[in-house]
């Protein structure tokens, strides 16, 4: 069981990246032990404060590699983000958030100052090539952009890259320092003011037919059409690809219409996740059909 520790970070300085993006850089003493994986899109959890100046009730980390809280005590509200940067000399650990409307975290990004305070606990990666590939594709909407420029400027050596990225407008792109052999799209649309582009860009897409890995982050819908694509239409291993929905359009109506199900429909969509003699891309996949057959 790999470690998990919940760390409590403070922010030490931010930057309006672009209209759509801020930069905070956090540190403190908080950080000691913290372990990155080293891969470009690990993520973890943050857990905010209910004031933006206060302190956030932090978890403990379980044996299992989940957290907890003591009984009686309200969780802090808690938001997936990715690892920009952890810089092991200095101790200083980089996101970038989009501020949309709404939301936690974008309104506490929206907010930030020096002094502020988080918890987050220990990343995971999820970008898993096999070592023979020569080329990648990374595909992005502004939420994965974190993830696919990390991931572009660490590109293994002689793996042919291409980085495709939705943002909103080209006041959004931003500078990516590409490793040699690195190209990079701009696409514009998507990202909650428009319709997101990227599963026609990876359907049109000419995959080379030697070994090669996709990499996709982007909004659920989107996300599940690719992986559709890739698992029943193209019929990839799953070693060959990764696909991982980053955010939901209109979360609020969704979670009113999953609410409303029955109690029988969410315990048995919650079951089909405890079947550890099935492969996890099997489970996501009967997920999906049932979520889909749902109206979700
Ligand atoms: C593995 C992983 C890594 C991620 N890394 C990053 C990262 O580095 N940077 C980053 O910004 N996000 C990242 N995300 C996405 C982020 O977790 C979601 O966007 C999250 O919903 C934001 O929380 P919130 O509190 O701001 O909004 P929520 O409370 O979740 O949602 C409030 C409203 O905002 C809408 N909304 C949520 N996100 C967006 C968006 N991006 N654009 C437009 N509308 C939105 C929702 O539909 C809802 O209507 C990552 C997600 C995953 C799973």
């Amino acid at each position: 069981m790999s470690v998990n520790l919940i760390h409590r970070l403070e922010v030490l300085r931010t930057e309006r990246l672009t209209p759509g993006m801020v930069r905070v850089v956090f540190g403190g003493d908080g950080l000691d032990g913290f372990v990155s994986t080293g891969v470009g899109d690990e993520y973890l959890r943050i857990f905010f404060p209910l004031d933006q100046r206060g302190e956030p009730t932090l978890p403990f980390a379980t044996d299992d590699g989940h957290w907890d809280y003591p009984e009686g005590v309200e969780p802090a509200p808690m938001r997936t983000y990715t690892v920009r940067g952890w810089n092991e000399a200095s101790r200083e650990l980089t996101i970038d958030f989009v501020v949309h409307d709404g939301g936690v975290a974008a309104a506490w990004a929206l907010a930030v100052q020096a002094g502020d305070v988080v918890g987050v606990n220990t990343p995971r990666a999820l970008y898993d090539p096999p070592a023979d590939i020569t080329w990648q594709l990374l595909v992005a909407d502004a939420t994965g952009l974190p993830a696919a420029a990390r991931l572009a400027e660490n590109a293994p050596a002689g793996v042919r890259t291409r980085i495709v990225v939705e943002v909103a407008s080209p006041a959004h792109e931003q500078p990516i320092a590409l490793s040699d052999g690195a190209e990079l799209h701009w696409v514009h649309g998507g990202n909650g003011h428009g319709p997101t582009r990227i599963e026609e860009i990876v359907r049109a897409a000419d995959l080379p037919s030697e070994p090669g890995y996709v990499w996709v982050a982007g909004e659920t819908k989107a996300t599940r059409g690719i992986r559709r694509l890739f698992r029943h239409e193209l019929r990839l291993p799953p070693t060959a690809y990764k696909i991982v929905g980053y955010w939901t359009e209109n979360a609020e109506q969704w979670r009113e219409r999953y609410d409303a199900l029955s109690e029988a429909d969410q315990d048995r969509l919650a079951a089909m996740w405890d079947d550890d003699s099935r492969a996890i891309e099997d489970i996501e996949d009967d997920y999906e059909a049932e979520l889909e057959k749902l109206g979700l």
